[in-house]
């Protein structure tokens, strides 16, 4: 296998600050935001996030979705439909802004052994630190047989289309669908992408899992139920904090 795909190290993480270079929205909720990082000493693993500053005393995490070719700029997908801390952060920043966050950090990281076959499952920007691992695999030109799945709830929060389409084009072994929960059209069937696990293989496959607690929850205990080994799921809770 590739020794460059070899991750296990580890990055100390440490206080950045950088500018606002872009800001955009991808769909009706979630923004994209583009930093330029004022030092070229930051590096990450690909699937690993930052913890960007929101106010005097509050951080929010946020997942790196920029492959590392593009440092010192990384990007962030960010759900800005709602009230929050974060949400309203963001929704306030204006190009060449400064922010301040730490990083990195986030144990979302492929094993440095690929199995044959990868299983994705993303829900909302679950899906971020996936588009970061997948332009790292793109770069590595890895055909090992990728599928994921990616949860949302209604049309308007479709995102990043070109960009799947982009690494469809190439890796020749990645596959992807979208599973709407909440679909507007009467004709779409509602799903979750749980709906993937009844009879999916398992053998020989990697899980990873990212987004909503409660889906990643069902998604890593269903496939315990079905044999899969806990080495195989890897997970990251995008988990709400509590303190405020
Ligand atoms: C490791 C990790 C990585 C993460 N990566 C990302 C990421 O890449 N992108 C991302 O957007 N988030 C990510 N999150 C979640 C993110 O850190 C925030 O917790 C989340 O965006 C809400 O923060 P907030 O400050 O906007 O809202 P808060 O101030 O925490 O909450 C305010 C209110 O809004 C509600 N609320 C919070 N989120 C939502 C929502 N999405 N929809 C509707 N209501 C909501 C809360 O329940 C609360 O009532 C990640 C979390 C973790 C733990």
């Amino acid at each position: 296998m590739d020794d460059n795909l070899n991750q296990n190290i580890f990055i100390k993480p440490a206080v950045y600050t950088a500018s606002v270079f872009s800001k955009n929205n991808v769909s009706s909720k979630v923004t994209k935001l583009m930093l330029n990082i004022n030092s070229n000493s930051f590096n990450f693993i690909p699937g690993q996030y930052i913890n960007l500053q929101v106010n005097s005393e509050r951080y929010r995490p946020y997942s790196i979705s920029s492959g590392k070719r593009y440092l010192p700029t990384l990007s962030l997908l960010v759900e800005t439909g709602h009230e929050g801390l974060g949400s309203n952060y963001v929704n306030s920043l204006k190009p060449n802004d400064t922010v301040t966050f730490i990083g990195p950090a986030g144990k979302l990281l492929l094993k440095s052994y690929l199995k044959p076959n990868i299983q994705f499952f993303a829900t909302g920007t679950g899906i971020a630190p996936f588009i970061s691992i997948l332009d790292n695999l793109c770069e590595k030109h890895i055909t090992n047989n990728i599928f994921l799945h990616f949860g949302i709830r209604k049309e308007e929060d479709i995102m990043l289309l070109p960009e799947l389409e982009d690494i469809k084009f190439n890796l020749p072994n990645f596959r992807y669908k979208i599973y709407f929960s909440k679909p507007k059209n009467p004709e779409l069937q509602p799903q979750r992408v749980t709906s993937a696990l009844p009879g999916l293989a398992v053998e020989d496959t990697d899980f990873y899992l990212c987004g909503h607690p409660a889906m990643v929850k069902e998604v890593g205990e269903t496939l315990l139920s079905y044999g899969v080994l806990e080495k195989d799921i890897v997970t990251e809770i995008f988990s709400r904090p509590e303190e405020d």
